[in-house]
């Protein structure tokens, strides 16, 4: 597999966000987000074998792993085999992915932490549609929401297919300035949180405001954390 970083920190995202979190950040993404955080992950990465990663997580000595990328599912080839390792290792297996790969063959004991791109992102056509039966009770689908153009898109999706029903979080995440101050604060989302909240509760919606929490404990830039 091409690998970008393996480390551990906490989590910064999703319902684990805050309990610590080893990274198994793969390389490759066939995406170009207009705001993405991990444009560094889109060429390179070094080549490991499957026992070679397992051997790195193990000795980071944690019981939780995120797999993320880039987009991991390119490599779904050696990655299937690698998570069902870890599962039987008795690891608990989060997966960010960008919801363009279909996601079916996935293990249902994986929580996955599922993207649907919106417009702003330049993406906002990309959603693998059938990944919604691909959903379990384990799963988080996230919206990164940039403008009220995006909320309304998110909005009207998970209306549309009920999806708080369907997974475990529904989350949304205020877009982040690609080129953030060093300042961890919320002057660097692209959205002010304080307006994507303000709009969630005038529309009843049941979802999980997001903040990238590693980005307000670390300086934003920072890679590795
Ligand atoms: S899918 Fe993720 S890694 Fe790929 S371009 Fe979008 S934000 Fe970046």
């Amino acid at each position: 597999m091409h690998i970008n970083e393996i480390y551990k920190s906490v989590q910064g995202e999703s319902t684990f966000a805050g309990l610590p979190c080893i990274f198994v950040r793969l390389a490759g993404c066939n995406l170009r987000c207009s705001w993405c955080d991990s444009e560094y992950t889109f060429s390179g990465g070094k080549k490991m074998s499957v026992g070679e990663i397992e051997k790195a997580v193990h000795a980071l000595s944690c019981k939780l792993v995120e797999i993320t990328g880039g987009e991991p599912m390119l490599q779904e080839k050696s990655l299937l085999p690698f998570i069902d390792g870890l599962l039987s290792g008795g690891y608990t297996v989060l997966m960010e992915t960008s919801g363009e790969r279909p996601l079916a063959n996935v293990p249902k004991s994986v929580h996955k932490i599922v993207d649907v791109k919106c417009p702003a992102s330049g993406e906002g056509k990309s959603f693998h549609l059938p990944n919604l039966d691909a959903l379990t009770p384990n799963d988080e689908v996230k919206f990164v929401i940039a403008d009220r153009a995006d909320y309304e898109f998110a909005r009207d999706f998970v209306r549309q297919h009920s999806l708080d029903a369907k997974v475990n979080a529904v989350l949304f995440s205020p877009a982040f300035r690609k080129d953030a101050a060093p300042a961890r604060d919320a002057a660097n989302c692209l959205l002010d949180p304080q307006q994507l909240v303000e709009w969630i509760l005038a529309d009843g919606l049941s979802v999980r405001l997001s903040l990238q929490i590693h980005k307000f404990i670390w300086e934003p830039l920072k890679k590795g954390v």
